[in-house]
């Protein structure tokens, strides 16, 4: 069998709240393909947030295995690399220089980083504002960096969390119809987390629902849309129905829980 991406076997995850236990996450099996972009949905508080940063080696689970291209995930690494709503930019570095900032700490040659600096600000359109500085560029802007400076570390896989949750519609529009570019692109394998069920929908081969917390995985719908997908898509008959099959799913959810 060919190697999975991303391999999560038995991860349980329990945080101490107030003293007590918080059972957050009881996944007993999660995979993701080489190249394959996951989306991942789920009610608010059900844990998403919390096992892309164990995915990401930030945070330690009870139990289970993560194996991210077949090597135990035990502490972040160049392997995974990770998006956030915040941009988390260096405000005193200017766009080429917060690219830049991952290859200095690798110690990769200055002409060498300079090569790839020029290659991904290209990849993102940000070519003509490397020497501006974070506050002087929009906040779809400072996630174009925020994603070139992971990518100029070259990770196989991509974690994602509501990276686009803090834009105004139509920039997230436009960075949902690049990210797909870019991931056909690069061929990297994403796993992108989101509340915002159209844009599951229309980013991923396949949507992973899970249920309130502790999450299991509640349901997967693969979306067989055509690729390239450019946002006119969201207009098909076809879209409505994956994005109503999600809707529903996470309605009944709710209903379930509410007994
Ligand atoms: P989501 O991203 O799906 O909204 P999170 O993973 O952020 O959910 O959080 C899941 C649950 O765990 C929430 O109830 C949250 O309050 C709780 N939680 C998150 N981080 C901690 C922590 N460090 N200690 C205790 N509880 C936490
Ligand atoms: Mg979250």
């Amino acid at each position: 069998m060919a190697v999975a991406a991303l391999e999560v076997v038995g991860l349980k995850k329990v945080y101490t709240k107030s003293g007590r236990p918080l059972e957050v996450l009881d996944l007993e099996r999660f995979t993701v393909r080489v190249g394959e972009f996951i989306t991942v949905v789920g009610p608010s508080g059900c844990g998403k947030s919390t096992f892309l940063h164990i995915v990401g080696g930030f945070i330690k689970a009870e139990a289970g295995s993560i194996r991210v291209f077949d090597h135990e995930v035990r502490e972040p690494g160049p392997d995974r690399g990770m998006i956030f709503q915040e941009f988390a930019l260096f405000p005193w570095r200017t766009v080429a220089g917060n690219v830049e900032w991952g290859l200095e700490v690798q110690g990769v040659s200055k002409a060498e980083r300079e090569a790839i600096v020029r290659k991904y600000l290209d990849i993102m359109g940000l070519t003509e504002f490397r020497d501006h500085f974070p506050a002087e560029i929009s906040g779809g802007m400072k996630q174009r960096v925020a994603l070139a400076r992971v990518l100029a570390f070259d990770p196989k896989i991509l974690l994602m969390d509501e990276p686009f949750g803090a834009l105004d519609a139509q920039t997230r529009e436009v960075m949902q119809e690049e990210l797909t570019r870019l991931w056909e692109r690069t061929g990297k394998t994403i796993v992108f987390v989101t509340h915002d069920i159209d844009e599951a929908a229309y980013l991923g081969d396949r949507v992973v629902v899970l249920t309130t917390r502790p999450a299991r995985i509640k349901e997967e719908v693969t979306i067989k849309l055509p690729r390239p997908r450019d946002i006119t898509v969201k207009k098909s008959v076809q879209f409505l129905e994956y994005r109503n099959r999600v809707w529903d799913l996470i309605r009944s959810e709710a209903a379930d829980r509410r007994g």
